[in-house]
C-alpha cells in the first residue's frame, strides 16, 4: 500500500531507495523456568555459535570496507564469545537454578559489566561496552529477533529510526545511505544538523515512520519540502525522479560561484561561512565556497567517548582548522553540553527542564578544570590562524565577564609560561537568551562580537521546545518577535563598531536571508551545504528592497504575514 507521511524538512534534496530499519528491537528478558536443563545449555551454546558467526561475517566486511583497525572492535567482541571465564558462570547459573538461558546470560553480563565499569584502567572500563554489545547480539538470537547491523548495509538504503544519535549519523556510509527519516527531532536537532553536514536528505519529526515502514519497502524522502512517501505509486515515483534530477541541476548552477563574493546587486557584501562539528567538516566548507567557519560546535569533540578530551587533543583539533582554513576566520564556540547534548560520563544528575538547566557556560563557569582545559588549548592553537572565541548561552553580563577573566587569566598563565599566544582574538558571545537580546545595547559595550543562535532564541521566546514536534507550530522563525529581537541585537553591535553575525539554522533559511540582509547581518553562518543556494539568492537581489522588505516585516503582527511579504516581493 503506497501512503505519505509529513514531518519536517531537516536537510535538503531528493533520495529513492530502499527502507532500512536502525531500530533497536525489544530485548528485554523475563525469567522463567526450563524443564529440561540439559537442553536450555545446548540452546544457549547454539546461540554463541550463531552470534559468532554473524560477528566474524561483521568482522570480515568490516576489514575491507573499514581496515584492520576499525574491525579489531568485533575481533574483541569474538573474544568475549570464546571466553569461558564470561560463558561458563551462565550455563553454571542455568544448571543450578533451571532459569532460561537469556535471563542468565542477562544476570550475568550485568556482573561482569558493573566490575569492570568500577575499574580505574580506561582499556578495563571499554571492556563493559564490548559485554554489553555481545550480550544483546546472544539474546536476539535467544529470542530469535533480527537486530540491525549498518555497516553490513551493502546496497543503496533509506534508514529509518526512532531518532539517530550524532554518533550512528555519523557512522553512516554515504555510497549507500542514500536518505534517512525519524520519528522525533526537528531541524535544528543535531541528527539533522549532521544530516546537512553529510549531505544526505533527511526527514525528521514524522512521528510514526518506524511503525509504518518495513524493511524493503520503498522510500522517496523529499528533504525539500518534508514528504516522506512509502512504496509509492510508479507515478509519483517517475514524479520524483524528474525532481530529483531538477534538483541536480539546479546545484550544479550553485556550484559555479564557489569563489564568488557574496554581494548583491548594489554592492553590498556580507560574509557566507560554515557551521561545522569537527576538523573533518573542512572539505564541504571548501568545496561549497565558505568564507571561514562561524560556528565550531566543539562539543563534539567531548562526545562519543568515554572520558573528557585531553588539553593537547582538543589542541590538535582547533590547530587543524584554524591552518585548515589559512587566515580565514574561524569562530570557535566554547563547550556547549546540556539541552540534548549529553555527556553520560560526566555523571550529571538527571533534570526536570534540561534545556533550562545547568547546560553550556554555566556548566563550564562551575566545572572550572573543563573550560580551562579548553581554553588553554584555544590559546595555544591561536597562533595558526584567524581565531574568534565565542560563549554560548550568556544570560547576564557577569556570566560574560567571569568567563572572559577566566580567558585572561589563562592567557596570562601561558605567556608566563613562554607559550606564544595571538594578539588581538576577539571574544564574542552567542545571543540565544532573549535577556541577552534585550540588553543588547550594554552587552556591546563589552563583547567584541555577537552570534544570534535562533535554534535556542527561538524556543526560548515562544518558550515552544525545539525537539517536540508536538509544538513545532510555535517553533517560529519569522515570528515579528524573533525579527525584531534580531534587528535590536544587529543594531546595538553597530552603534558601538562590532559585527553582527548568525549561527542558527535561520542564518541559511532561504525565506529569512532577505530579511536578515534588509536588516544589516554581517556574517551568516550556515551548514556548508547552504552556502552556494544562499550565495546565489544574494547575487540576484538588491539591498535597498531587502531593507523595504525587512522594515516592513518588523511591523507585522504574524509569523504567516512575515513569510507571505517575502514570498509576493520576490516573485
Ligand atoms: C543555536 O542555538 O542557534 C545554535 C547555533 O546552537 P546549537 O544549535 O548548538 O544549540
Ligand atoms: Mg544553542
Amino acid at each position: 500500500m503506497s501512503s505519505l507521511l509529513k514531518g519536517i524538512a531537516a536537510s535538503n534534496g531528493i533520495a529513492i531507495a530502499k527502507a532500512y530499519r536502525l531500530v533497536e528491537p525489544d530485548l528485554t528478558v523475563k525469567q522463567k523456568e526450563v524443564n529440561d536443563r540439559e537442553q536450555e545449555v545446548s540452546r544457549f551454546e547454539e546461540a554463541i555459535q550463531t552470534a559468532k558467526k554473524e560477528l566474524e561475517a561483521i568482522r570480515d566486511r568490516a576489514k575491507e570496507e573499514l581496515g584492520e583497525d576499525k574491525a579489531a572492535i568485533f575481533e574483541a567482541h569474538l573474544l568475549v564469545l570464546s571466553d569461558p571465564e564470561f560463558l561458563n558462570p551462565v550455563k553454571d547459573r542455568v544448571q543450578s537454578s533451571g532459569v532460561n538461558a537469556e535471563f542468565a546470560m542477562k544476570e550475568t553480563a550485568d556482573q561482569f559489566v558493573q566490575m569492570f565499569e568500577q575499574m580505574e584502567n580506561d582499556y578495563m572500563k571499554e571492556r563493559a561496552s564490548d559485554i554489553k554489545d555481545v550480550t544483546k547480539r546472544v539474546i536476539a538470537r535467544l529470542l530469535s529477533v533480527e537486530l540491525p547491523n549498518p555497516s553490513m548495509i551493502a546496497e543503496e538504503v533509506v534508514i529509518i529510526g526512532e531518532d539517530l544519535t550524532p554518533s550512528d549519523t555519523a557512522q553512516l556510509n554515504k555510497e549507500f545511505v542514500k536518505g534517512f527519516t525519524t520519528n522525533i527531532g526537528g531541524r535544528t536537532s543535531h541528527s539533522a544538523i549532521m544530516a546537512r553536514s553529510l549531505e544526505i536528505p533527511a526527514v525528521v519529526g514524522t512521528k510514526t515512520v518506524t511503525s509504518e515502514v518495513e524493511n524493503g519497502d520503498v522510500i522517496i524522502v523529499d528533504g525539500i519540502e518534508g514528504e516522506v512517501y512509502i512504496n509509492p505509486t510508479a507515478e509519483v515515483l517517475k514524479a520524483y525522479e524528474a525532481k530529483q534530477t531538477e534538483w541536480d541541476s539546479k546545484k550544479a548552477e550553485w556550484a559555479k560561484l564557489v569563489n564568488e563574493p557574496s554581494v548583491t546587486k548594489d554592492d553590498y557584501e556580507v560574509e557566507l561561512v560554515a557551521n561545522i562539528g569537527t576538523p573533518k567538516d573542512l572539505d564541504g566548507v571548501k568545496e561549497n565556497g565558505g568564507e571561514g567557519v562561524g560556528l565550531y560546535r566543539t562539543e563534539f569533540l567531548y562526545m562519543g567517548r568515554d572520558e573528557l578530551p585531553s588539553e593537547d587533543e582538543q589542541f590538535e583539533a582547533y590547530k587543524a582548522v584554524l591552518s585548515g582554513l589559512t587566515g580565514k576566520p574561524v569562530v570557535v564556540r566554547t563547550l556547549d553540553i546540556g539541552g540534548d547534548k549529553e555527556l553520560p560520563y560526566l555523571h550529571l544528575p538527571e533534570e526536570m527542564n534540561p534545556f533550562l538547566g545547568f547546560r553550556a557556560i554555566r556548566l563550564c563557569l562551575e566545572e572550572q578544570t573543563i573550560f580551562r582545559t579548553q581554553l588553554r588549548a584555544l590559546l595555544r592553537a591561536s597562533t595558526y590562524g584567524n581565531l574568534k572565541i565565542m560563549f554560548p548561552m550568556i544570560a547576564t553580563l557577569e556570566e560574560f565577564r567571569q568567563a572572559k577573566a577566566m580567558l585572561e587569566e589563562e592567557k596570562a598563565g601561558l605567556q608566563k609560561a613562554g607559550v606564544e599566544v595571538a594578539e588581538g582574538i576577539e571574544v564574542g558571545i552567542m545571543v540565544e537568551i532573549p535577556s541577552t537580546a534585550v540588553i543588547a545595547d550594554q552587552f556591546a559595550k563589552e563583547v567584541d562580537f555577537f552570534s544570534i543562535g535562533t535554534n535556542d532564541l527561538i524556543q526560548y521566546t515562544l518558550a515552544a521546545d525545539r525537539m517536540n514536534e508536538r509544538v513545532s507550530y510555535l517553533y517560529q522563525p519569522y515570528h515579528p518577535a524573533i525579527l525584531n529581537l534580531v534587528n535590536r541585537v544587529i543594531e546595538a553591535a553597530h552603534k558601538e563598531g562590532k559585527w553582527a553575525g548568525m549561527c542558527g539554522e535561520m542564518a541559511g533559511d532561504i525565506t529569512a536571508i532577505p530579511i536578515l540582509l534588509g536588516l544589516g547581518l554581517d556574517e551568516f553562518s550556515m551548514s556548508a551545504t547552504s552556502i552556494l543556494r544562499a550565495r546565489s539568492f544574494i547575487r540576484g537581489v538588491k539591498r535597498s528592497d531587502m531593507q523595504a522588505i525587512a522594515q516592513e516585516a518588523l511591523t507585522l503582527g504574524t509569523a504567516d504575514e512575515v513569510e507571505k511579504l517575502v514570498e509576493q516581493r520576490l516573485k
